[in-house]
């Protein structure tokens, strides 16, 4: 779908910019001419009086797959540090692409950014396209998403994944609409069909109860926004050598609607589950928030950190940030304590991939000893003290 001023037609009149929400509409030498900001809403076809603009739908056709190769990474960052999420998509990346027998890309996008592209060559990538410009130096969706669909449109790469981040789920799915193709959101695992070349995109579908595995046969690229924390990250070799290409910037600042006036940064609670080796987490069974006191003690004497069950959140226990499972954090440390958690599908999906899973539950038949490598049943009121004791 696109938006349409058909300049026969317009007058200049100037109603439809008066009338457009997302101010995405001027008039320049008496036509209007449509913006970077439209949302295709339809506001000014409705306002128009004289029938000048109008939605145009162009008939999709299939994309010619062959011309379509190499498998890109978005080497998302924020104040120029490489989200690690990027070096998971690297791992996964570079053996889908070894698969494909195609190269392993990363685009790079900021401002003062250029040195990092070494990090991105060492961790795996082949090449990297740099956009390094004062324009790029924060993230907008105008902005990223024109540089990098230009680059789309240029050198045609057939897999384009992207950190189910905040930043990448609102980047990726303008992109594939732009490029218009295909996007599967929240892959948890991807695979190559060999015969045909085609992305197995596989992400828990109807509330974390069955996984769905998409593909996106007659458009390019394939598009997926994967998990944080899911994905094996790349292995480091300082000798890997690549190439860098420059993006050119084809636009200027006056074209993005959007302006950033002030950046306010989180003053909640925040924890890394990501990267954490140890977890102890909590459930509805430690009975109240006091109980987060005990599990964090038993954290803090391991050397790991706190997490919960979204019950607890729920409840207002715990922040937000501290939820492991489908709708929050997936983690993958080498030890993850259970605490009262009754082992919910959705809890499960989010750390059955915990190297070690301990659980402490008074009910022998929940479901948590099922993935749980050793099982305590018991009152972890009286389990973890003993366990605190044992550790000395
Ligand atoms: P409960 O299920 O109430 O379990 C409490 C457990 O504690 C029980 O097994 C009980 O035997 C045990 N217990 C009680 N007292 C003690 C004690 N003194 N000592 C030891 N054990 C004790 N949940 C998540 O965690 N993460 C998610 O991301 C998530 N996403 C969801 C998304 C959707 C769309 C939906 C529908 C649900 C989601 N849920 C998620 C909720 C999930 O279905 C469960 O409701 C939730 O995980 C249950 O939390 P819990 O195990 O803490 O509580
Ligand atoms: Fe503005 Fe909506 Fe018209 Fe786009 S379609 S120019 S957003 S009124």
């Amino acid at each position: 779908m696109a938006i349409r001023v058909i300049e026969e037609k317009c007058k200049g009149c100037a109603l439809c910019e008066k009338n457009c929400p997302f101010d995405a509409i001027q008039v320049k030498g008496q036509k209007a001419v449509i913006g970077m900001g439209c949302t295709e809403c339809g506001n000014c076809i409705e306002n128009c009086p004289f029938d000048a603009i109008e939605k145009t739908s162009p008939e999709k056709k299939a994309a010619d797959v062959s011309a379509y190769r190499g498998v890109w990474v978005f080497a998302e960052q924020r104040d120029n540090e490489i989200q690690s999420v990027v070096f998971e998509l690297l791992g996964e990346g570079r053996k889908l692409a070894d698969e494909l027998e195609t190269e392993l890309c990363a685009v790079l996008c900021g401002c003062g950014i250029r040195e990092q592209a070494e990090e991105l060559i060492a961790c795996g990538a082949d090449k990297v396209y740099v956009a390094d410009h004062e324009i790029l130096k924060h993230y907008r969706t105008e902005s990223y998403s024109r540089v990098i669909f230009e680059a789309i449109e240029r050198y045609k790469p057939e897999v384009v994944l992207l950190g189910a981040t905040h930043i990448g789920r609102d980047l990726g799915p303008c992109l594939a609409v732009k490029a218009g193709t295909g996007l599967t959101a929240d892959c948890t695992k991807l695979e190559i069909d060999r015969e045909n070349r085609r992305l197995q995109q596989t992400r828990p579908a109807f509330g974390g109860n069955l996984m769905a595995t998409i593909i996106c046969p007659s458009h390019r690229p394939q598009m997926s926004t994967v998990r944080p924390g899911v994905m094996q990250k790349s292995v480091r070799d300082g000798g890997r050598t690549g190439a860098l290409i420059d993006l050119p910037i084809t636009f200027t600042e006056d074209e993005i609607p959007t302006k950033i006036l002030d950046i306010i940064k989180s003053v909640g609670e925040k924890v890394s589950l990501t990267d954490a080796k140890i977890i102890v987490a909590g459930g509805m069974g430690l009975g109240s928030a006091e109980g987060f006191k005990l599990l964090k003690e038993l954290a803090d004497r391991l050397g790991g950190v706190v997490a919960s069950s979204r019950a607890c959140v729920d409840a207002g226990w715990i922040a937000p940030s501290y939820q492991v499972g489908q709708t929050g954090t997936t983690v993958k440390p080498a030890v993850y304590i259970a605490c009262g958690i009754s082992g919910a599908i959705q809890h499960l999906a989010g750390m059955q991939n915990s190297d070690y899973i301990i659980a402490i539950n008074k009910n022998e038949n929940a479901p948590i000893f099922e993935v749980a490598d050793y099982g305590i049943v018991g009152d972890l009121y009286r389990v973890i003290p003993e366990l605190m004791e044992a550790l000395g």
